[in-house]
Order: structure tokens, then sequence, then C-alpha cells
């Protein structure tokens, strides 16, 4: 599966955030994966698109796909030099596919803010600066290693040299290599030392109920993900916490008298799984009507994977209704009757939100 670590300084909302998103995962109905660890936790994706489908396939059980989340505490000034516990923080961010920053837009003068001051531009510099400081020292050990390998004419050390060269100097003054703007071959180059501030990075602004607008906290958060071309997802974590700890019925109706359409988490948890270049198809019986993740540009045969390997390897063909055409036409048959109902090889390349039934040989 997929992984997004939730990091941030302390007291800015991160367990409120996670327990929020784990919380709301418990109570999804016919839930079948619920192991979660203490700071692990396995969050359904919520998709409306699989609802509708549901009403018209009628089937026994539903089943969202998934993506977890990691709560990563204690990341503060200095871990990149082992201050509290630092360097096992940064080893957990290490594993994780893609972050999640939590920075804190809101006053409140009963939460203790631990540089003294609201001020969410310097917060983001502490926390980036540790990542950028992480990554230096990677990329410092790295070079020493590529240096002595390129001595003998070694064509892959000589380019992973000649990638880190470059980017040290951008390390070097603590900026995180996002907004470098590295080429596609030399992300590939370097891709092996799993750098933290390479990896997909949405800035979750935790903002007042009241604070999605004329915030100039909130305005510089904004600002700072612009100039590195990273993503911001305005919520208030408390209002989260507390909508995640009611029942169906009073959840709907809460939302309602707020004004939302459906609990903010939800754009977390969608930008999380965009940030990561997933999509998703469903298969539709009346079994199950069931989603599966998938990277975008996945061929049929690899997305049948998802559901077996032998699926992949004895692929035969994919039946495939899109969407909208299943909705359309109100389902399999109506698809086939009216034509939208395609026989797919191979080389077919899946599309958000297809419908398929995979043949396969075993
Ligand atoms: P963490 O250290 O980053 O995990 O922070 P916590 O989630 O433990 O939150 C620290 C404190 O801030 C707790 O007392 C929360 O109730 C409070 N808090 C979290 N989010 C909000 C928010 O949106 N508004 C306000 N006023 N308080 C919040």
């Amino acid at each position: 599966g997929f992984n997004c670590g939730i990091v941030g300084l302390p007291n800015v909302g991160k367990s409120t955030l996670f327990n929020a998103l784990t919380q709301a995962g418990i109570d999804a109905a016919n839930f079948p994966f619920c192991t979660i660890e203490p700071n692990t936790g396995i969050v359904p994706i919520p998709d409306p698109r699989q609802d509708k489908l549901a009403e018209i396939v009628k089937p026994e059980r539903i089943i969202p796909t998934t993506m977890e989340f990691v709560d990563i505490a204690g990341l503060v000034a200095g871990a990149s030099k082992g201050e509290g516990l630092g360097n096992q923080f940064l080893a957990n961010i290490r594993e994780t596919d893609a972050i999640a920053h939590v920075v804190r837009c809101f006053d409140d003068d009963n939460v203790v803010h631990v540089e003294g001051k609201i001020n969410p531009a310097a917060d983001i510099d502490v926390i980036n600066t540790e990542l950028a400081l992480a990554d230096l020292e990677t990329v410092e050990k790295a070079l020493l290693r590529s240096a002595k390998a390129a001595k003998g004419q070694d064509k892959d050390a000589i380019a992973l040299k000649a990638v880190l060269e470059k980017i040290l100097p951008h390390l070097n003054e603590a900026k995180p290599l996002r907004s470098f703007g590295l080429e596609k071959d030399d992300l590939k180059t370097i891709r092996s030392l799993s750098l933290l501030t390479l990896k997909p990075t949405m800035y979750i602004a935790n903002v007042d109920e009241g604070g999605f607008e004329n915030n100039p906290y909130l305005d510089q958060v904004q600002a700072i993900a612009d100039s590195e071309g990273a993503v911001v997802v305005p919520i208030c974590n408390k209002l989260e916490a507390e909508i995640a700890e009611l029942e169906d019925e009073e959840k709907l109706e809460f939302l309602q008298e707020m004004g939302m359409e459906e609990p903010g988490l939800n754009r977390v948890i969608r930008a999380g799984y965009s940030l990561l270049g997933l999509q998703t198809y469903f298969t539709a019986g009346v079994k199950e009507v069931r989603a599966w993740t998938i990277p975008v540009g996945a061929t049929a045969p690899q997305s049948a994977g998802k559901i077996h390997t032998d699926f992949e390897k004895g692929f035969i063909r994919a039946e495939v209704v899109a969407y909208d055409d299943f909705v359309a036409c109100k389902g399999e048959q109506g698809a086939k009757d009216a034509g939208k109902w395609r026989l797919e090889g191979k080389d077919y390349v899946v599309q958000d939100g297809d419908v398929i039934h995979f043949r396969f040989n075993v």
C-alpha cells in the first residue's frame, strides 16, 4: 500500500488530525482492514462514485480502497543533529511515500506554541530546514561513495556524482530540493537515495473554524507552497475531530448545519491520493463493489495484478465500461446495449473510474 507521513512542529494539531482520520475510518461499513498500530492508521478513500455504483449494482458489500497515514511526532529544531530522537523520526519519514506537513494557523492562548509565537512561515522553515539538512547529510555521504567509484570510470557513478554536486549548494542553503527543478533523468539517478525534500508534499493549514478566509496565516502557507509547487489543504482539525466522533446520522445533520457537503478530512485524503499519482478503478459484481488503487498510467494487466498476481500473469482481456457510461446506462447490460462495453487487451491504459471485469487463465 501507499502511505503518507504526518509531520509538523509539536502542538500544531498532528495527533488531532491523525485521530480524526483513523476514527473516521473505523465506522466505514464492512471495513475489513482494521489493524491500526498506535501511530499508523489505514484510512478508506471516500469516493462518491463508489456509492453511485452500489446503488446500481446493489452488492452485498462495498469495499473502499485505502491509504495509510503515519503520525510522525517529535520533529523539532535540531532533529537532523539528533536532537529529541531526531534521527529516528527522520528515518520514519524516509519510509513514507508522501508527506503531509501540518502547520498551525490558529490562535489559541491555551495551546502553547513551541517557538513562542504563531508564525507559519517560520514554523515551515524549521521543519523544512531539518529535512533539508538530513538530505544534505545523505547527499554528502553518497558523494564520497560516488567520487570513489567515479575514479574507476563507472558510468553510473559519474552520472550520480554530477547530479549530487549540482544539488549540494541548494541543500547547503537548507532549501528543499522540490524547489530546485530537477529534470526527470536527474530525479531517476538519485531516486534510490529517498531524499526527504523530494517526497511529494502537501501543507495542511490547521485553521480555526472561522479561519478559512481572510487569514494572513493561511496566506503565508499558500505563498510558500506556491513557491515550491506544493499543495495546501486548509482544514480545522479540531472541528474534524468532533465530526469524526459523531454517528452517521448526527454527522450528516452537523455537516448540513455547518454548510459542509462532507467532512474536510476527505479533502486531506484525496489530496494525499492525488499527490501520490494514484487513481481508482472499480470491480462491480453482486457480491461486492470494490475500489482498487493503481498508479496513473497502469496497464490492464498491471491493474489486474492488484487483485491477484495470477490475474496479471494469466491476463487475457479486460471487459471495460467507463464510469460515466456505467452510470448513464444503469449497469453493465445497459452499457452493452448502448455499445459502451469494450474488450481491451494488454496494452490498454486503465482510466480513472473504469469499471472492469478481468478475463484470465489460471
Ligand atoms: P501535535 O503535537 O501536533 O500532535 O498537536 P495536537 O493534535 O496534540 O494538538 C495540540 C493542541 O492543540 C491540543 O490541545 C488540540 O486540542 C489543540 N488543537 C488542535 N487543532 C486545533 C484547532 O484547529 N484549533 C484550536 N483552537 N486548537 C486546536
